[in-house]
């Protein structure tokens, strides 16, 4: 950045320490923030004929001083101040509050300008600004800036105006210019004048579109910069699987494997020999089957001579995967642990130290196994499921344990390619888009609450069919007390109405672990008919003959959490069903509810789950990561962001960047975001 911009905004007219203080307060600090502090919206101040204003209109009106202004002061040091005015041939009253100083300076036959609310009815104008004297200016449009304290909007536009008159010239251009010529943006300098100084609301539109490309641009930079270097600089492990034992892995399985499923293991089990460090993204719907990929290449990382580890997000899912690997596994030597936090004691302690003997092979467990002690002997790949439950750092922690371990990301939420390509920028994509054959889809209803009788006698047909059914509570998320009492509502009140003919069973996130797993078997034997559970199922659970589940409140959940909870059904050969109970109350509510019942697409889905909610919602607030963009909008422009994607990812693999001038702002730029050394990557 140029040296003039960095200094303190102090050194503008008007701007005292206290006004400096106010302004750091919104980090605004020096001159190049506040050429950078973008307005929001902007006012229309073209001048208009009010016949044509509507009531309670913001309007700006231009006109003469008609009699001598009247102050009226009232309470305590408040007054009023009424001026008549004339606006063409209307006479119209402004009314301004505590500005009884201004009466000195107005005289019958003076020209003001007055911007404020119109009150049609009784040709009054509420004013929030006067100016005496004559429109010299031809402005259409007056930008507002977000503010903080004392500081006015008015102020901010002054400040902003004297700091591009007097340091509009150093501004330098940091995209080069062969983009800005490809895509007719504007530069950088005329882009912050068109958009704080627009002369048209097109000056304000060129002036984002160019915005939003940058941020775009350089985000992805980062990303493509980050990605590079990872792969080229970390030493990666080269896993030499033996092939033949894998081929004969696969052969032993139940089933083929279909289509996407061997597409994928390829795509991974290259990664894995090649001595670069995977990074890698598999996506897949619900039931697509990833656990089997997950199990083909964790072996493969066993026959190179490593150990490998599946982290999930629940206890429940990882004893789910624990006892189907064990299962793949049964006739191979591949000796497999199960790592939660209620294995304790002396149990924990044998399963650490053959850990880091590498006596054991895979090690399945939930974020009990990033704590400090556990400790591989050789550690190849890490599989971290349905990863979007786990925070970042939990990530880089798990990832850490082994020197560059692989590292592979399942998640059966299908992401919308939007987010995809800003959350997991760096990382490679596999995924899994066909079902195994033979699945029947799943027939989702939409029901009112008060059509709950009706539901259950459906429900009672599948089950006396032999079926068994899910039945899932409403989700309370300020709440676990609240959340445990409506599981246990509804359990009670299913136990009434099918007492004498079904077995019930209650599932939640507070029951000790034991209790867990014994509903769980009891549900998976058929020893348990209709299991009440709050959301703990979500995720991963596998019964096959569950062909029913019944979701209450369904209007709670995002689309992409109810995809996930339908899941569970459907696994079997028979129809399923979902039926979701819910009283939406706003338009998008009921859309989203039809939405459930048009499609069993989960791509589909979570695109029109993150269109309807934003971003911010789609992976909750906890643990988003989603970066802010001050400008764009990633479902809205998310076309200037792939396009941004693919001029970053070209241009970082290109040899002029590393070398030619014309980049220099951008390697600067990517060394002051701590992405690069310094130094050329490769
Ligand atoms: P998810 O992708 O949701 O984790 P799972 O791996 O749990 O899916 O698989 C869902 C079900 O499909 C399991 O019962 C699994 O055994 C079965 N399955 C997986 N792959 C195939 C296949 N190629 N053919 C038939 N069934 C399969
Ligand atoms: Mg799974």
């Amino acid at each position: 950045m140029n040296n003039s911009l960095e200094r303190p905004t102090t050194v503008l007219k008007g701007i005292g320490d206290e006004t400096a203080q106010m302004l750091a307060d919104m980090e605004i600090c020096n001159v190049f923030d506040l050429l950078n502090h973008l307005p929001y919206r902007y006012e229309d101040v073209r001048l208009r004929d009010l016949s044509e204003v509507g009531h309670d209109e913001k309007i700006t009106i231009e006109g003469k001083v008609h009699s001598e202004p009247s102050v009226m002061y009232y309470g305590k040091r408040k007054n009023r101040l009424v001026i008549h005015m004339l606006v063409g041939q209307y006479l119209v009253k402004a009314i301004f509050f505590n500005r009884a100083y201004l009466k000195g300076k107005l005289s019958p036959g003076d020209s003001i300008i007055v911007s404020g609310k119109w009150d049609k009815h009784r040709a009054t104008i509420t004013g929030q600004d006067i100016k005496i004297g004559q429109n010299d200016e031809t402005k259409d449009f007056e930008p507002v800036y977000s503010t903080k304290g004392a500081l006015t909007v008015k102020a901010l536009r002054k400040f902003i105006g004297q700091a591009y008159q007097e340091f509009g010239d150093f501004i330098e251009e940091n995209l080069p210019a062969s983009l800005l010529e490809k895509y007719k943006l504007p530069s950088k300098r005329e882009a912050l004048f068109k958009i704080h100084f627009p002369n048209s609301l097109d000056d304000v539109k060129q002036a984002r579109r160019r915005f939003i490309y940058e941020e775009f641009f350089l985000f992805q930079l980062k990303m493509q910069a980050f990605r590079k270097q990872e792969r080229e600089q970390s030493r990666g492990i080269q896993q030499n699987y033996d092939l033949n034992q894998l081929r004969a892995f696969i052969s032993s399985l139940p089933f083929e494997l279909t289509d996407s499923q061997k597409k994928v293991v390829n795509e991974i089990c290259a990664d894995m020999k090649s001595k670069h460090k995977m990074n890698r993204l598999l996506q897949g719907d619900v039931g697509s089957g990833k656990t089997i990929v997950a199990a083909i290449v964790l072996y493969a990382s066993v026959t190179a001579g490593y150990q490998g580890a599946l982290m999930v997000p629940t206890e429940i899912l990882a004893e789910q995967h624990f006892s189907s690997l064990t299962s793949l596994f049964k006739n191979t030597e591949v000796k497999i642990e199960l790592l939660t936090s209620s294995v304790k004691g002396k149990k924990r302690l044998e399963i650490v130290e053959s850990l880091a003997l590498g006596e054991i092979d895979i090690l399945i467990g939930t974020h009990a196994l990033i704590q400090k002690d556990v400790v591989f002997h050789k550690l190849g790949l890490v599989i971290t499921d349905e990863q979007h439950r786990f925070g970042v750092e939990q990530r880089r922690i798990l990832r850490e344990k082994g020197e560059t371990p692989d590292v592979l990301f399942m998640t059966a939420t299908p992401i919308p390619r939007t987010l995809a390509i800003t959350v997991f920028g760096e990382m490679d994509v596999s995924s899994i888009n066909e079902m195994p054959s033979g699945r029947k889809k799943i027939k989702t209803n939409w029901a009112k609450h008060n059509m709950l009788d009706q539901v259950l006698d459906f429900v009672e047909k599948e089950l006396v069919k032999g079926r068994q059914a899910y039945i899932i509570c409403p989700l309370i998320e300020e709440s676990d007390k609240l959340d445990v009492q409506n599981a246990i509502d509804i359990y009670n009140l299913l136990t009434h109405h099918y007492r004498g003919k079904f077995h019930i069973g209650l599932m939640h996130g507070k029951l000790p672990s034991q209790e867990k797993e014994a509903v769980m078997r009891d549900f998976s034997l058929n020893q348990i008919q209709i299991l009440v559970s709050t959301t703990v199922v979500e995720v991963g659970v596998n019964v096959p003959n569950a062909t029913v589940m019944v979701v209450y409140d369904a209007e709670r959940f995002g689309l992409s959490q109810l995809h996930q909870l339908r899941g569970r059904v459907g696994r079997g050969e028979e129809q399923s069903y979902c039926i979701l109970l819910a009283d939406p109350k706003t338009e998008i509510g009921k859309e989203r509810m039809r939405i459930m019942t048009e499609t069993n697409d989960g791509f589909l889905l979570s695109e029109r789950d993150l269109e309807l909610r934003g971003p911010g919602d789609f992976f909750g607030k906890k643990q988003s990561g989603l970066p802010e963009f001050k400008m764009a909008d990633m479902v809205h422009d998310y076309r200037a962001l792939e396009t941004a994607k693919k001029d970053a990812s070209f241009l970082i693999n290109a040899d002029a960047f590393w070398e030619s001038n014309e980049y220099e702002p951008l390697r600067r730029y990517l060394c002051d975001s701590g992405v690069l050394s310094g130094e050329k990557l490769d």
